[in-house]
This record gives structure tokens, sequence and C-alpha cells, in this order.
């Protein structure tokens, strides 16, 4: 099955990011927490990216949306590569890309009102007149369910929720395609997750949004996202619809990921599986698989080859040796 290009909004090839770091007893002196990646987001749909806490999905996050380099390899929004964006075409790509973050009030200046929050990017790009400027963030913060009296005020002056409200309104503000946000609800009161999940879901059908949508909660990601990929020490591990990774999860790291989220619908709950130890260093990541040292199905193979990732068709990929041996 081959996807069109024209249906494609990003694409990443062979996405490397190493972090440099002082030689350590293994001998190893980088953090490889984007290693090899290679995936694509269709327009208008949610990718949910989880994995455990240092699996490397923020700095996936940062390294496309340009705030970090690459150390190898290709992002191409809309099939242009940014490595060749100069100048204009760079200022209109990173318009295009806009992120939220997990705690809104770190990513806000306490000392500007929301409004100038909201029309700085917009100054900032050029965009529109005096009075049209603030018409699109009338209009904006109406649509995010703010009122519009609120953009007087500090972000001091707002609960988690409103803020995270005011931090969805930011990015909205350059009429981007594509948003990453990275664990935007983690940090919110679990009332408040879900109207903010309600409010993405509302907004992406409004404004024709498409989303990589990263969470370490599995319960989050099932309810917002269309397709899953799951990552593991800086490599993915899997790729799947969101009902086939659920119904079907086929790397054993997945299938204990899954197990852990209690199902409403279920008849007879599955049984739960603890994934033994911890998340071994990514300074000295175990060879092979990297899952090898905590899995329950482990081979001598998967000790020493690394398992590539397979498709089996245009939406379902796995990175697995049990996978690959049939
Ligand atoms: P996640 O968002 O999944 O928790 P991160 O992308 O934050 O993962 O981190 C991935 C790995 O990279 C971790 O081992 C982390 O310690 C390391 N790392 C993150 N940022 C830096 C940095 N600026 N310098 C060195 N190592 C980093
Ligand atoms: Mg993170």
């Amino acid at each position: 099955m081959k996807i069109e290009d024209h249906e494609v909004i990003l694409k990443v090839n062979d996405l490397k990011k190493y972090y440099p770091m002082k030689k350590n007893k293994a001998g190893s002196t980088v953090v490889k927490a984007v290693d090899n990646v290679n995936f694509h987001i269709k327009k208008g749909e949610t990718l949910g990216i989880v994995g455990e806490s240092g699996c490397g999905k923020s700095t996936l996050a940062k390294v496309i949306i340009q705030l970090l380099e690459a150390t190898e390899g290709d992002i191409l929004l809309e099939g242009i590569p940014l490595t060749d964006c100069k100048g204009t075409k760079l200022k209109e790509i990173r318009r295009s890309m806009q992120m939220i973050f997990q705690d809104p009030y770190a990513s806000l200046n306490p000392r500007w009102t929301v409004e100038r929050t909201l029309l700085e990017p917009l100054i900032v790009h050029k965009i529109g007149t005096k009075d049209e400027r603030k018409k699109i963030i009338k209009n904006i913060m109406r649509d995010v369910g703010l009122d519009e009296s609120y953009l007087s005020r500090y972000p001091h002056e707002f609960s988690g929720g409103q803020r995270q409200r005011i931090g969805i309104a930011r990015a909205l503000v350059l009429n981007p395609k594509l948003i990453i946000a990275d664990e935007p609800v983690s940090a919110l009161d679990i009332s408040v997750q879900a109207q903010i999940l309600n409010l993405l879901k509302d907004l992406q059908e409004e404004y024709d949004l498409t989303y990589m949508f990263i969470t370490h909660d599995l319960s989050v990601v099932q309810y917002i996202a269309d397709r899953i990929m799951v990552m593991y020490l800086g490599r993915i591990v899997e790729i799947g619809s969101t009902e086939t990774i659920f119904s079907k999860p086929l790397h054993p790291y997945t299938e204990a990921l899954i197990s852990a989220v209690p199902q409403v619908t279920e008849e007879k709950s599955k049984e739960r599986i603890i994934i033994k130890g911890d998340l071994p260093s990514p300074t000295s990541p175990p060879t092979g698989c990297h899952f090898h040292t905590r899995c329950p199905f482990v081979m001598d193979k998967c000790k020493i080859e690394r398992p590539e990732l397979h498709f089996t068709n245009e939406s379902r990929a796995v990175a697995c040796h049990l996978h690959s041996l049939q």
C-alpha cells in the first residue's frame, strides 16, 4: 500500500539527535536521544507519541520544530526538506509549525498581558493592521473558551487550565498547519484534562489542524490519537492505528504499556504485565534490541542484533525479532 504524497504533511527520515557528554564507563561520548527515527504524519490526523520518560519524545519534538539541530536525517514539511529552507521560506515554515508545552506558565512571559502575548507573533510576522490583529486575537480567545476581557490580565491571574488555553491560543495565532503538543495535559487535574482534550479536538476541526501529540499517559492517547507511535530509548518500537495498538499490540513493550490501562469496555480485563527492572541508562543502552533486558520473550538474537522497524502495511510497523521471524 502506498500513501499519496499530498496526504502527508510531515515526513521524518532517518532522524538522529545525539547529545554530547563526558566519556562514561562504557566509553560512550553521546546520548542517542533520537536514533534513526522514520515516520510520517498525514494531514488532519493526530499521531500520538508514547513511551516512558527519557525515551526521546521531547527531543524529537524540538528537533522537528527546529528548536534543536538534528545530528543527521531529514525533516520534510509538505514535501519540502527543512534544511533547504532559508530566509522568508524558513520563516514561513516556522510559522506553520507551532508547539504547545506541558507547563504553559513556564512558556508564557509573566510580565506580559495575554493581549501582548497573543499580539507578539503577529507583529513579528508582520500580519494584519492594528485593527485586524485585535480582531484575530479576539476570535481566538472566543474559540479557546476565554472571555475577551481576560486580554488585559497576566498569566499568574489564571488557573492551570486557563493558562493552557492561553498557550493553545498563542499556538493558533499564526494559523499553523501542524501543532506539536508535548504533554499538554499532564500537569492538569483529571477533570480539566478532559476539557482541554475536548477543546483540542474541536479546534482540530475548526482550524484544519494536524497534531503530533506527545504523552506518557496511554488513556490520554487512546482518547485523542488516530495512530500511535511507541518509542523506547530513542527508537520507534511500534506504529499502528489506535484501535490495533490497543486491541493487538505486537511489541512486548507496547503490550506491557497497554496492559496497565484500565479498559472500561472490556468484559474480562487483561492481566497487567509488569515490565521488570528500570529503564536502562540512555548513555549506555543495551546492545541489540534496547528492550531485551526487560523483555519476557528475549532470545539470543535480541541481545546481538538490532531489530529493524518492519512495516506490515502502510500504517502498521513493529521492530521486534519475534515478528520478523514470520
Ligand atoms: P522524554 O521527553 O521522552 O522524557 P527527552 O527527549 O527529554 O525524553 O530525553 C531523552 C534523553 O536525552 C534522556 O536521556 C535525557 O536525559 C537526554 N537529554 C535531553 N536533553 C538533553 C540535553 N540538553 N543534553 C544532554 N542530554 C539530554
Ligand atoms: Mg519530555
